[in-house]
């Protein structure tokens, strides 16, 4: 900062949340929702207070991951809403605003004021992490949101493959260019154990991300294995870190968590 002292707020702070993390990915499909959930509770088995924000507006799926669907309750004067509760965290989600069916033609100015409202009029925390499950991708939708919310940090889910890598690569550079800390990079889908034999087959390849996130220089935060029970337990609404808090897939998960 030209005349020293702390760096002005970069956007709209959160009344009740201490720090803001964004979750994201450059594009879909590659695990950032599932790594949101079960990071949101890793931080939470931390000591931490944390909620969860689903700004996935395009395809918002919290109701999914964590089995609750109702309608938030507003506040007697009307003006915000409280947010749901499950496994000890807060979360709020377009998705628990919406019917599932209803299309979401969202359009940039729509998409912010969605995203903003959530930020808002929701009556946070007191909390000491709220988790941002992004919508995926680079665009305009993205920047916006990392401008206009005061972001400690993001974090960037990846899977191996070059092609996912090179959107990774672009979210990277998207935080960088409005000063948002990169906390680092997961790998998602890092390999695959065989339940049968043993075997382990690195079905996307495997390493990519670590060597991208030195190549970036920014921290490597842990990878994450492609396994049958971390889909089967987010389609039940229970996250693994709730299913099958005891095996590896969940450790992975605690280990991204204490990265970050
Ligand atoms: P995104 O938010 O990036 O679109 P999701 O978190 O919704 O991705 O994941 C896409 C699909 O892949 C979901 O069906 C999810 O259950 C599954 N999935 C994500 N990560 C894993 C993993 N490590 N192992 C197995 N399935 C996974």
């Amino acid at each position: 900062h030209a005349h020293g002292g702390a760096p002005a707020p970069r956007g709209i702070a959160v009344p009740g949340v201490a720090s803001i993390i964004a979750v994201a990915s450059g594009k879909g499909g590659v695990g950032k929702s599932t790594t949101s959930i079960n990071l949101a509770i890793a931080l939470r088995d931390l000591g931490l207070k944390v909620g969860l924000l689903d700004a996935d507006i395009y395809g918002p799926s919290v109701p999914r991951l964590t089995g609750v669907a109702q309608k938030p309750e507003t506040t007697p004067d009307g003006k915000t809403m409280l947010p749901l509760e499950n496994f000890g965290l807060q979360l709020m989600s377009i998705g628990f605003l919406v019917e599932e069916d209803t299309p979401m033609i969202w359009r940039g100015p729509m998409v912010m004021s969605a995203i903003s409202q959530m930020l808002k009029d929701v009556k946070w925390g007191p909390l000491d992490v709220l988790v941002v499950d992004m919508p995926p991708g680079t665009g305009d939708a993205q920047l916006t949101m990392a401008q206009q919310v005061n972001l400690a940090g993001a974090v960037i889910v990846s899977t191996p493959q070059d092609l996912a890598l090179i959107d990774a690569r672009r979210g990277v550079a998207m935080f960088e260019r409005v000063n948002v800390p990169i906390l680092g990079v997961v790998e998602n889908m890092a390999y695959f154990v065989c339940p049968h034999c043993g075997g382990r087959s690195d079905i996307f390849g495997h390493g990519g991300a670590h060597a991208e996130a030195d190549k970036l220089g920014v921290p490597f935060l842990g990878e994450i294995p492609l396994h049958m029970r971390i889909r089967e337990m987010s389609d039940a609404g229970l996250p693994i870190l709730v299913s099958d808090p005891d095996s590896p897939q969940a450790a992975a998960y605690r280990h991204v968590a204490t990265g970050v």
